[in-house]
């Protein structure tokens, strides 16, 4: 069963929101708030992360899951949102460049975000940022009151950014990694692994860094 990781208990800051860790090739998976939980990004959907019993551990009910956002539309982090849509009728939220990938078997409000949308959560508004590189709809979620980054696959820890596929998308992602290095970051909260609690922003210019040479 995946690690539940209450991460009020790293950093009070985040206060509110829960990590389930993905287990194996699986994404991670935010839940922000629980009476109108926002789930950011699904996981993989499969034995190893079936996602329900956790949301029960949490105390997140069908009925309190008001948007799930997916960061991008690769299935270890997409296909758990069809395990979601099971029990639960959420917004769901998807770039369009990606959305099209799964909008056909979306039978819930699909609603299609871009650069600068914002997304009311219970405990703070997240800012869009349209990120392509690692897909052409990826996005990351900033807020910048607390300096907390959803990075998906686009940046990670120490470094590490997402996996692209010809010169293109290595351009796309040097960009998109430049934009978010102009982000003032103090946590981020990545797609897989671990997350950086304190000045990730130093993170991110390493990527940025690492992407560009
Ligand atoms: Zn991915």
């Amino acid at each position: 069963m995946p690690r539940i990781v209450d991460l009020q208990s790293r950093s009070e800051t985040l206060k509110g929101v829960k990590l389930i860790m993905g287990e194996g090739l699986c994404s991670n998976i935010y839940v922000i708030g629980r009476e109108k939980a926002v789930i950011v990004d699904t996981g993989v959907g499969n034995y190893a992360n079936p996602i329900w019993p956790q949301l029960d551990i949490i105390g997140v009910k069908p009925e309190n899951i008001s948007g799930v956002v997916v960061t991008h539309a690769h299935h270890d982090h997409v296909s758990g949102l069809f395990i979601i849509l099971e029990k639960s009728s959420p917004k769901v939220y998807l770039h369009r460049l990606d959305a099209r990938y799964v909008a056909t078997s979306i039978n819930s409000t699909l609603i299609n975000i871009d650069d600068g949308d914002v997304i009311e959560t219970e405990l703070w508004p997240l800012k869009v940022i349209w990120t392509p590189g690692h897909t052409r709809g990826g996005i990351c979620l900033y807020e910048k009151n607390h300096r907390i980054l959803f990075s998906g696959d686009t940046v990670f820890p120490d470094g590490y950014y997402g996996r692209y596929d010809g010169e293109s998308a290595r351009r796309e992602i040097v960009n998109s990694l430049s934009k978010l290095a102009m982000l003032d970051v103090d946590i981020l909260l990545p797609g897989h692994g671990m997350p950086v609690f304190k000045n990730a922003s130093s993170h991110i210019r390493l990527a940025y860094e690492n992407a560009s040479e």
